[in-house]
């Protein structure tokens, strides 16, 4: 499906799937999970989905003669982080709008974690005060006409690189690879299990998959708390990268299926609930999860099994897609384990 799109690689290439026997079998051995690895899938600071999305945008920002890579998120973003490692790799300047998302309070919360990292590899972090929004942003504005105005090339990343053009892409190719691995597995998954913010993720599955009729199979989970707002980017996104693809077919309202029911209390602060399944997964499969993204969508998978969500016999994906940096945030809620 990807063909005429330029690929700049970041990545190793296909990420390993593993099965998460302990796991399954703690949930009563009803259902089979496999975790596909993306958490893994770089030597560029610790990787994670962001890359697979920037190695289709890289060669728009070569092109452009870009000098500096402009993004945005919340203080302990992986997104940044990974625009950061990709900056560096590229031999760009990189600008980090890094704005109060989350209403965490950790002692370390800006010093630790995905912030750390992106200071180390040279990014220029700004801190600003603004709340949870996963739309484009004044702030973001800002940055871009400071570079210009200090006479740089600026090449603007959206948050979370999704409501850019190739946003989209990146994830089409996972589906593309799943297949490729179902294929030597010898068996296909029923249903695939995705952490959903600002959507490109969710959405480039729903276009790979919906080749061959699986788009509704792609469960998302909501962690944004603004659901709406990030189910209607989840469709948006899906039909401009369906048109990109050439997909042939309508992507439907109902072929975003996003469950909310796991993001609160709200964007980057963990319920109970959620470090709860950090600890289970952490402890039965040796696999961390952070608490802004991972830990909730392992929450709903845990949870949703016990509640007979998926039939008996199914095999479930978890998309495992990266940020465990960001728990040194929350150094002090896991200050027991
Ligand atoms: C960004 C991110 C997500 C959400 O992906 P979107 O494409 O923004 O919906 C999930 N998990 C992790 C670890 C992330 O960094």
């Amino acid at each position: 499906m990807l063909e005429k799109f330029e690929r700049y690689k970041l990545t190793f290439g296909p990420t390993p799937i593993e099965r998460m026997a302990r796991l399954s079998a703690h949930l009563g051995g009803g259902v089979e999970i496999f975790a596909k690895r993306e958490d893994c899938n770089s030597g560029l600071a610790f990787g994670g989905n962001k890359l697979r999305k920037l190695e289709y945008i890289v060669p728009d920002a070569i092109a452009s003669g870009a000098d500096t890579l402009v993004s945005i998120g919340g203080v302990q973003s992986n997104h940044t982080r990974m625009v950061a490692a990709t900056a560096a790799r590229l031999g760009m300047k990189c600008r980090l709008v890094q704005e109060a998302w989350v209403p965490h309070e950790d002692a370390v919360y800006d010093r630790v974690g995905n912030i750390l990292l992106s200071r180390v590899m040279g990014a220029e972090v700004e801190l600003v005060d603004a709340g949870f929004d996963i739309g484009i942003r004044q702030s973001w504005e800002n940055a871009i006409a400071d570079i210009k105005a200090r006479g740089g090339k600026p090449y603007a990343i959206p948050a979370g690189a999704s409501v850019h053009k190739f946003g989209g892409l990146g994830y089409v190719g996972f589906a593309e690879e799943v297949r490729a691995q179902e294929q030597d597995l010898g068996f296909r998954f029923d249903y695939v299990v995705v952490c959903t913010v600002t959507g490109s993720t969710h959405a480039g599955m729903l276009v790979g998959f919906a080749k061959d009729g699986r788009q509704r199979r792609v469960i998302g989970i909501d962690a944004s708390a603004t659901p709406a707002q990030t189910k209607a980017q989840v469709l948006d996104i899906a039909r401009k990268t369906a048109d990109l693809v050439s997909l042939g077919t309508p992507v439907t309202d109902d072929d975003v299926v996003l469950i909310e029911d796991y993001a609160y209390p709200c964007y980057g602060v963990p319920s109970e609930e959620t470090k709860a399944a950090i600890r289970l997964c952490a402890r039965l499969e040796g696999v961390m999860t952070d608490p802004v993204y991972e830990g909730k969508s392992m929450q709903a998978m845990i949870d949703l099994v016990k509640k007979g969500y998926f039939p008996a016999g199914s095999r479930i994906l978890y998309a495992h897609l990266g940020g465990v940096p960001a728990i040194n945030g929350y150094a002090y809620a896991f200050r027991n384990g």
